[in-house]
């Protein structure tokens, strides 16, 4: 069917007129994570927190059979807004990461290569550090102004929290450290 260009004029007016109308008067749509568009829908939908500094930026994390397929700023979350920095935007590649080390590497003192060990040998190893060190610099009893008061302070050893904990996590890791004899303790948020 052919077209003259009265009509294809007339017709293109009309389209331009129906989208201005849209423009002027709609709203531009609100985000929103429960409606799906279609990029991400039949994806499982989860919020969490980014891991990364204390800001805390909520995320919403789109999954399919377990894998992380897409992650964004969450527009509910009060703190960003669905906002999030670039080091934010980038957690994608925590998950799905060639290049990621997941096994355990490690460099004997003095050698020049990575060998890789076990998470078990990793566990063991640290525990058995740790508990030299607070063995070494554990400090039972101090003398203040000729009197000696208890104090059970491990001075070799110091820990510090970051954002990827939770409260529980915190609570735990407080009480450890204090158990350790610990009183350099600190946490991310506050340095
Ligand atoms: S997105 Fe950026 S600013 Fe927000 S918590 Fe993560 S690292 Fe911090």
């Amino acid at each position: 069917m052919g077209i003259s260009r009265r009509t294809f004029l007339k017709g293109s007016a009309l389209a331009a007129g129906a989208a201005g109308a849209v423009a002027l008067n709609g709203k531009p749509a609100e985000a929103d994570f429960k409606k799906p568009a279609l990029r991400i829908k039949g994806l499982k939908t989860t919020t969490t927190v980014c891991p990364y500094c204390a800001v805390g930026c909520g995320m919403i994390v789109h999954t399919k059979n377990g894998k992380v397929v897409n992650i964004e700023g969450d527009p509910e979350h009060p703190i960003n807004n669905g906002s999030l920095c670039s080091k934010g935007s980038s957690l994608f590649q925590v998950a799905n990461n060639d290049l990621r080390l997941k096994k355990v590497q490690y460099r004997a003192p003095n050698s020049g290569k990575w060998e890789e060990k076990s998470w078990d040998w990793a566990m063991e190893r640290i525990a058995k550090l740790m508990k030299e060190s607070r063995d070494n610099n554990f400090i039972k009893e101090e003398e203040i102004d000729g009197k000696t008061y208890t104090v059970n302070r491990n001075e070799g050893m110091a820990m510090i929290g970051a954002a990827a904990l939770d409260n529980e996590e915190c609570y735990l890791l407080g009480k450890f450290a204090r158990a350790m004899g610990v009183g350099y303790l600190e946490h991310q948020a506050r340095i």
